[in-house]
């Protein structure tokens, strides 16, 4: 089954959630994601340290693009005979203090079982005062996004040695150790923002995940969109436009932002417009269609 189908079973006639975060409260939310060995990495890339810092960083990241703030959370390990071993341990621990003391974050809880293969899990609560939906987008918003695209991706490709070339050492860290946008989180909220999410299955379906959360029609223009010269160079266009896990915001705005906020360069790449809900590039005046897709969770075929 595709995963939009598993979702649609699972939540039966309710309909399923669309932003990064579910709220408990007005003020109140809360996200969860995982990473599990064999799917989202491997023990001969990943050390403890590693992993430990990609986990919260993915769930802040969630808790940032709908507006707020972590505060607790929950870790649940499924623990392999390899990851259950002192060294793994006291090293993956190590980190996740660090980073969850960086966020000012508190363990509030979880549990550990034992698995054949290495399963961790982290559920975030954070507070926010004006929560960014990914719904609220109005006509005329321009579209933005925040530091670059595509480094993930080739970062992932020279792991799995695709990349024919050198290996790129920092392709290879922002796709094993992506960052939350999280120091420009203060900032953005000087300005208005209709609406936010963070790309994580790459630009093509985030942005039409957006668009039809918005009922609106995004143009974006391909000469706009900030990709890594890098990855650009050594993948073409359509790979880095489907590159996932960049922990980059992806936003509506009615107003002209500054070009850089805390230090991270801001590109406006669009505008949301009245029309079919949907995702159009345009390269050179034209329609340009990406060959892929991106980052798919389950292949079609299962
Ligand atoms: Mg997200």
């Amino acid at each position: 089954m595709k995963e939009s189908e598993i979702i649609r079973t699972l939540f039966g006639t309710t309909p399923p959630p669309e932003d990064d975060c579910y709220f408990l409260a007005p003020n109140r939310l809360v996200t969860t994601d995982s990473l599990s060995e064999g799917t989202h990495f491997l023990h001969q890339w990943s050390s403890p340290q590693i992993l430990a810092k990609k986990l919260v960083e993915v769930n802040v990241s969630d808790i940032i693009a709908s507006g707020g703030k972590p505060k607790e959370c929950f870790l649940n390990l499924g623990l392999s005979p390899l990851s259950r071993k002192k060294e793994w341990i006291r090293g993956f621990s190590k980190e996740l203090r660090k980073s969850l003391d960086q966020y000012e974050m508190k363990l509030a809880g979880g549990d550990t079982f034992s698995s054949p293969a290495t399963q961790l899990a982290l559920t975030v609560v954070g507070t926010v005062d004006k929560p960014w939906l990914r719904s609220g987008g109005k006509f005329g918003d321009y579209l933005y996004l925040t530091g670059s695209i595509g480094l993930s991706q080739l970062g992932y490709q020279t792991l799995k040695k695709k990349s024919k070339k050198k290996v790129y050492k920092e392709a290879v860290e922002r796709h094993l150790s992506p960052k939350s946008r999280y120091a420009i989180l203060d900032h953005l909220k000087q300005f208005k923002i209709h609406a936010c999410m963070d790309v994580t299955d790459g630009l093509i379906q985030d942005s039409e995940r957006l668009a039809l959360t918005s009922q609106g029609k995004l143009k974006i223009q391909i000469e706009s969109i900030p990709t890594h010269p890098l990855a650009l160079k050594e993948l073409g266009l359509d790979l880095c436009l489907g590159s996932g896990e960049e922990l980059e915001l992806l936003f509506l705005s009615p107003e002209i932002l500054p070009t850089k906020l805390a230090g991270v360069p801001v590109t406006m790449i669009g505008k949301l417009d009245k029309g079919k809900p949907g995702v159009t590039f345009q390269k050179e005046g034209k329609h340009y269609l990406p060959k892929t897709r991106g980052f798919l969770h389950f292949s079609e075929e299962e």
